[in-house]
C-alpha cells in the first residue's frame, strides 16, 4: 500500500520539500497564490496537515477527495488508544462538516414549504414528499451533530 503522504501529495499542486518530510503546496480548499499547506509525514507515516489560510481539515481532503482515515497508514485496529482517539476525533469533524451542509440544504425546503403554507397554499404530494424526506435527512443531521 502506497504511504499516506505520497498519496495526498499526489493530488496537490505546487507541492515543493521544506525540510526533511515536510512539504508546502498550494491549499485545494482555497484560491491560494502563495502556497500555505503544510503537509508532513509523521514517524509513524501518518500524514499531518495544517493549512495557514485557515481551511479546515475537512475542507481540505474533501476537495483531493480522500477522508481523514486515509491520512494514517494502519488499518483501525493496529492504532493505539490515542491514534484511534484522534481518528474518532478527525471523522466526526468530517462528519460535521457533511451535515451541517445537509441542514443548510435541507432546513430551505422546509423553509419554502412553510412559506407557501402559511401564503395559504396548499402542497401537492411531490412536495408533501420531498418535505418529509427533508425532515428525515434534518433529523439525521441533528443526531449526527448533538448524538
Ligand atoms: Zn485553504
Amino acid at each position: 500500500m502506497a504511504a499516506p503522504v505520497g498519496v495526498l501529495l499526489r493530488r496537490l499542486d505546487g507541492v515543493r520539500a521544506n525540510g526533511s518530510g515536510r512539504w508546502i503546496a498550494r491549499c485545494p480548499a482555497h484560491t491560494d497564490k502563495h502556497p500555505s499547506l503544510s503537509v508532513a509525514e509523521g514517524a509513524d507515516g501518518r500524514v499531518l496537515v495544517h493549512d495557514f489560510g485557515g481551511c479546515d481539515l475537512h475542507a481540505i481532503l474533501a476537495a483531493v477527495g480522500m477522508e481523514a482515515a486515509d491520512l494514517f497508514p494502519e488499518r483501525p485496529q493496529d492504532l493505539n488508544a490515542r491514534e484511534r482517539h484522534e481518528l474518532r476525533v478527525h471523522a466526526r469533524m468530517a462528519g460535521w462538516g457533511t451535515a451541517l451542509s445537509v441542514l443548510a440544504r435541507e432546513s430551505r425546503i422546509v423553509i419554502i414549504a412553510a412559506a407557501e403554507v402559511l401564503a395559504g397554499c396548499e402542497l401537492n404530494a411531490d412536495d408533501h414528499a420531498r418535505v418529509a424526506l427533508a425532515l428525515q435527512r434534518i433529523e439525521d443531521a441533528r443526531v449526527a451533530l448533538a448524538p
